[in-house]
């Protein structure tokens, strides 16, 4: 079956915001006696697995006495806060700056002696919160017909909403407010991504059988989601998780879209779309399906990853005029050893990340370690044929592998440090990987005296760890949301999406303009202009990524690793013409 997944769908800024903020505190080893104020937010799922962190949710104020409380995106009142003070709790603001912002207006102008009005439901979190900020003077009204009744003649009045009011009805209670109070200020205080998300879930539905909307049952922006798709008129489905779909109705369809609540996460989005996938759709033909299980296989199986680094291998080979075909076989069976080695003591990520390579992993875990241990072997012993330094260089880097994951320091062993593997240092995992990949096609060759010369080698070398770099890193951002959960300090995590996302784009720029420039002015061979295929279509991922046209996922995987693919078949062809 085909499946459009809505570009908004999942997380909003400030729930992302939230989760990090907690999941920060989580992992500072000092979980005894962390507490949210009020569900986190209104996914069972994520409640349970914060909760399986040691995250509760605070019942009784002084059960927070001397402990971290997390107020959530909602915000809390002035008053509350000052209570949590006086029991000494040490707080950990995740007011979503949005609702920060409503806070602000509201207090400045109650100071200033202005009446406020705010539009929205008085029983909301938020609105208990915003309502704090301004004492008495403000009044909470949620229709039209409220605003004959509220005191606000001969006084400056100002009017703001909740950041999830329906931006209508807001307008027409502002109308409404000005027959009364011409004068009054008026602040545009609803958060766009609530609205467009309703907007998308409207023209998703033009373009689909079906809609399923992913998220709690208890959750409003969610249901009211699943009302808005009814609405249009196509069939909607609510559902929490892959079990609650109705495979049944969905066989009729043969697109569906997906769209998913402000609060829930990519995993669960992820594991509803890779169940959907698994429904034949009514025009989906069968060898369709076949091509689709095949690509998909190639991934989970890490082959496709290995295929790209042995493409690289190749490519290299022949930019430096030394073509091999030992080496690309090394690079393939290296990397692929450690990456089903390393996805394998990374379970509990992939469980968040990629719920459907946890389960691949579930069911072909022994035929995988099999494999994984059979690759690095066969690695070890095609090195032998390069000789004594090359072996021991090998032995060297794939110890380096097997040890990336594994705790160096144990448990038990309280030495101040939260850093006890390799991975745990900040950033390393991205790194290591593209310094891996460099390390087999650059400097093993080199090690050999496969590759000479100077210049050329600098700017092929550069232009392999930089892609590698690249590559290993839209892989992180990718898992963002899992490896937050599981503790990983990725790049992303470290340096934030957006701004890893500007360092990609520009070091793919550097890639793509220094392999067009290096051949015309004859430091490398011409074919080595090819490099610039790969930063580009690289690039075009990215975008794609960042206008959230595509939600990664296994697809999304296998075309990024073609990028690379790409590159040794464009060499080839330009070997044999
Ligand atoms: S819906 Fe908007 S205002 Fe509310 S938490 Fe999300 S980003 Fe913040």
């Amino acid at each position: 079956m085909k499946v459009k997944i809505a570009r908004s769908a999942g997380f909003c800024m400030g729930v992302r915001r939230a989760m990090e903020i907690v999941l920060a505190e989580v992992h500072k080893d000092n979980t005894k006696g962390l507490y949210t104020l009020g569900p986190l937010i209104h996914n069972s799922q994520v409640l349970e697995l914060l909760e399986s962190k040691g995250v509760k949710v605070l019942n009784d104020l002084k059960e927070a006495a001397a402990s971290k409380v997390v107020i959530r995106a909602h915000g809390i009142p002035p008053g509350l806060r000052a209570e949590l003070r006086k029991i000494q709790a040490r707080i950990v603001d995740a007011t979503c700056p949005k609702v920060a912002r409503v806070q602000a207006i509201i207090r400045y102008y109650t100071r200033k002696g202005y009446t406020g009005i705010i539009v929205g439901d008085a029983d909301h979190p938020e609105v208990v919160a915003l309502k704090g900020y301004g004492d008495d003077k403000v009044w909470v009204i949620s229709d039209e017909s409220q605003v004959s009744r509220l005191p606000i003649d001969h006084q400056n009045v100002f009017v703001v909403a909740q950041t999830t009011q329906n931006a209508k009805s807001y307008e027409q209670i502002v109308k409404k407010i000005k027959e009364r109070s011409p004068r009054a200020l008026v602040f545009d205080t609803i958060c766009e991504a609530t609205h467009l998300r309703q907007e998308e879930v409207r023209a998703l539905a033009r373009q689909v059988d079906a809609i399923v909307v992913v998220g709690g049952y208890h959750s409003g922006n969610t249901r009211r989601l699943v009302e808005i798709a009814r609405s249009t008129g196509k069939p909607a489905f609510h559902v929490e998780t892959p079990g609650d779909l109705d495979a049944k109705a969905l066989e009729k369809m043969d697109v569906v879209g997906v769209t998913a609540g402000a609060s829930t996460p990519n995993w669960l989005i992820k594991d509803v779309v890779a169940e959907l996938e698994k429904i034949k759709g009514k025009k989906e033909t069968h060898l369709g399906r076949i091509i689709n299980k095949i690509v998909k296989s190639l991934v989970l199986s890490n082959v496709a990853a290995a295929s790209a680094a042995a493409s690289m291998s190749y490519s290299v080979g022949h930019f430096l005029h030394k073509p091999s075909s030992i080496y690309p076989l090394i690079t393939f069976l290296y990397i692929y050893a450690m990456h089903v080695l390393n996805r394998f003591l990374d379970r509990t990520a992939s469980a968040y990340n990629e719920p459907e390579r946890a389960s691949f992993l579930m069911r072909h875990g022994r035929a995988l370690a099999f494999m994984g241990a059979l690759s690095i072997l066969g690695a070890i012993g095609l090195s032998l044929k390069l000789g004594l330094r090359t072996f021991i260089a090998l032995l060297v880097l794939s110890l380096l592998g097997l040890i990336y994951s594994v705790p160096l320091i144990p448990k038990g062993l309280r030495l101040g440090t939260r850093y006890r593997k390799i991975k745990d240092v900040p950033g390393s995992k991205t790194l290591s990987e593209a310094l891996a990949w460099t390390a087999l096609i650059i400097a093993i060759p080199l090690l050999n005296g496969r590759l000479q010369g100077a210049t050329d080698l600098i700017v092929i070398g550069s232009c392999v760890l930089v892609l590698a770099f690249v590559r290993a890193a839209i892989f992180d951002i990718f898992q963002l949301q899992g490896d937050l959960i599981a503790g990983s300090e990725t790049l992303p995590i470290l340096l934030g999406e957006k701004r890893t996302l500007f360092l990609l784009k520009a070091l793919l720029f550097v890639v793509g303009a220094g392999s067009l420039l290096a051949p015309a002015i004859g430091i490398t061979t011409p074919m080595f202009c090819l490099a610039a295929v790969p930063a580009a279509t690289t690039a075009t991922c990215v975008l794609v990524y960042e206008r959230a046209w595509a939600m990664p996922g296994i697809s999304f995987e296998a075309l990024v690793e073609t990028n690379f693919i790409l590159l040794g078949a464009l060499v080839a062809i330009w070997v044999h013409l």
